[in-house]
């Protein structure tokens, strides 16, 4: 948990923050990408009256998309937050008990605000679809390059 600064902090911090601006790049394409499509879906109930089926699949599609929507704002508040935290000098401590978090979990997870131990303890309480969500973003993030 100590020896996790292999590399000179300032460069690993350089990392972690374009890791976090790619990250809100990243985010921040798929809103507009999802907030279109939320909108055509809106225009397009509007113009035609589907069949009970196609009309209950929209709504499905536009219940996840707008669930979507949330998670992703909630995620660019996480990450403008943390970009904030490496400008004020209190990034990579854990916003619930004040431990250093470890260099190995900022890398896995550049905005990460608490440690292992706290993030679990309130993941516990996370609805479960909220975090099938955030997985499938992850992995979407963990598909970029570099
Ligand atoms: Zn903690």
């Amino acid at each position: 948990m100590r020896t996790v600064t292999a590399r000179p902090e300032p460069m690993r911090a350089r990392a972690l923050r374009r890791t976090l601006e790619a990250q809100r790049d990243l985010i921040e394409q798929i809103t507009r990408r999802t907030r279109r499509a939320v909108r055509e879906d809106a225009q397009w109930e509007g113009e035609a009256i589907a069949d009970t089926a196609e009309q209950c699949e929209a709504d499905m599609q536009s219940d996840l998309d707008l669930a979507m929507l949330a998670i992703h704002a909630e995620l660019l508040q996480e990450i403008d937050e943390a970009l904030s935290r490496m400008d004020n000098g209190t990034y990579g401590h854990c916003v619930d008990c004040g431990a250093d978090i470890p260099g190995r979990r900022l890398e896995a997870l550049p905005s990460a605000t608490r440690c292992m131990r706290c993030e679990e303890a309130r993941e516990a309480a996370v609805e479960w679809k909220t975090q099938a969500s955030a997985r499938r973003l992850a992995d979407e993030l963990a598909s970029l390059p570099g």
